[in-house]
């Protein structure tokens, strides 16, 4: 994978072992993890209950191609967090998203798909698109596309409704695929209004409104959607629904599920339809996914990251505040973000315009050197079930040699 080179030290550090909100390297050196596997561990690693549920179920079976118990059990879960009832399960996010792309596409009859410009919804074709003066064009570097992305996407830029309206209004659009608040590039928020815009231009002119929470789910145990009660026709969600253990879901409304139901039986000859995987819904990840949403991502979980994650963004502030720096911090739920600008940026273009890869990888190898772990790329940090009130004071401090460093 291409972030593995984006580590800020000429190599990645090689990881031993990592339990709860710690990580240690093959050279016996610890860390404080704020990386969390980008969200793929954001339950802490190995959680106890997850790891206990693997375990049992790894003796039992662990790819049937069949339902199990725990498949009701996650799909009911999942219905009560994020109030939409159907759920179909995949391996990975990107792959939720996939199928969700191409179900939007059947059940509308329509080719494109609109994304946000600096959007990131895993390796998915039709994804890798941005806006540039107006234009929807290829992001750069994407290895090797299908087609020009500009064939199956609209990009346009995030909080901008007057663009949304126009790119609706063609008629051409299945689906809006949307990160409820952005986080890949930085985390941009919605604009007060945005969110009810967007459902009912998307309501209006026949698209769906497909939200991927996989990274959102920082904002609460049912995501962004059920924290800010969005109504969104599709739900994306995978990276920690398993502990890390590859797994995803993907979920519908009623009337969706009629609709697909539909087109479905229209197609009952065909059993490969571009959807699914032998793998999808196995038993494992099922276990994982039950024990995950069960024991670890509850709702007294999420109180406690929330309240470290506040913590975290009133420590950076503090610190930007007494260097005047011109940066600022953003916090949605547990996921804390700093960025090199004054202002929280308001689209995708705006965030991207002051990136700086060279500073990114300065902190990131600052606090690296002081036992800290932040992700790869930008300046996120997540707060899981086991992260302590100590570790982050202990970046608030790190945080502020580096600034001291810099600007002192
Ligand atoms: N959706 C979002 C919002 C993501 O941030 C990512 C990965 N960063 C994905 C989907 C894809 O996840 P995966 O690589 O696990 O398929």
């Amino acid at each position: 994978m291409p972030w593995m080179t984006q580590w800020a030290s000429p190599h990645p550090v090689f990881a031993a072992g990592a339990s709860g909100a710690r990580l240690t390297d093959v050279d016996g050196n610890e860390y404080v993890d704020f990386c969390l596997g980008d969200t793929g561990a954001m339950t802490g690693h190995a959680p106890a209950p997850t790891a206990a549920a693997i375990s049992d179920q790894v003796g039992r079976g662990i790819t049937l191609m069949l339902p199990t118990e725990d498949s009701a059990w996650v799909g009911a879960e999942l219905a009560r967090r994020f109030g939409l009832p159907l759920w179909q399960f995949a391996l990975t996010a990107t792959d939720a998203n996939r199928f969700t792309i191409r179900l939007a596409r059947a059940i509308t009859a329509r080719p494109k798909v609109l994304v946000y410009s600096w959007c990131y919804h895993g390796t998915v074709d039709e994804t890798f698109a941005i806006q540039i003066e107006g234009e929807t064009r290829a992001r750069p570097a994407n290895i090797g596309p299908p087609v020009d992305p500009a064939l199956t996407t609209t990009a346009i830029e995030w909080n901008d409704v007057a663009a949304l309206e126009e790119a609706l209004a063609t008629g051409e659009i299945a689906c809006v695929l949307a990160e409820p608040a952005m986080t890949n590039v930085g985390i941009v928020l919605p604009e007060p209004g945005y969110h009810e815009a967007l459902r009912d231009l998307t309501r209006e002119q026949g698209t769906l409104l497909v939200i991927d929470e996989t990274h959102t789910i920082c904002a609460g145990p049912g995501g962004y959607t059920a924290a800010h009660g969005l109504e969104p026709d599709f739900v994306t969600i995978g990276k920690p629904l398993a502990a890390g253990l590859p797994a995803a879901g993907y979920g519908m409304s009623a009337e969706t599920g009629e609709r697909v139901v539909h087109h479905r039986r229209m197609l009952e000859a065909s059993d490969v339809g571009g959807i699914g995987g032998t793998l999808a819904g196995n038993a494992l990840s099922l276990a994982a996914m039950r024990a995950t949403l069960e024991r670890v991502l509850t709702d007294e979980a999420f109180e406690r990251m929330i309240a470290l994650g506040e913590q975290f963004e009133a420590g950076v502030r503090e610190v930007l505040s007494t260097h005047e720096v011109g940066w600022h911090v953003s916090r949605l739920g547990c996921r804390v973000e700093y960025a090199f600008a004054p202002t929280p940026p308001r689209n995708g273009g705006e965030a991207a315009a002051y990136e700086d890869t060279e500073l990114d990888r300065f902190l990131h190898l600052h606090a690296l050197n002081r036992g800290i772990l932040m992700t790869p790329f930008h300046n996120m940090a997540l707060m899981c079930p086991a992260t302590t009130a100590a570790a982050v004071d202990h970046h608030t401090a790190a945080f502020a040699e580096a600034v001291e460093d810099l600007f002192g």
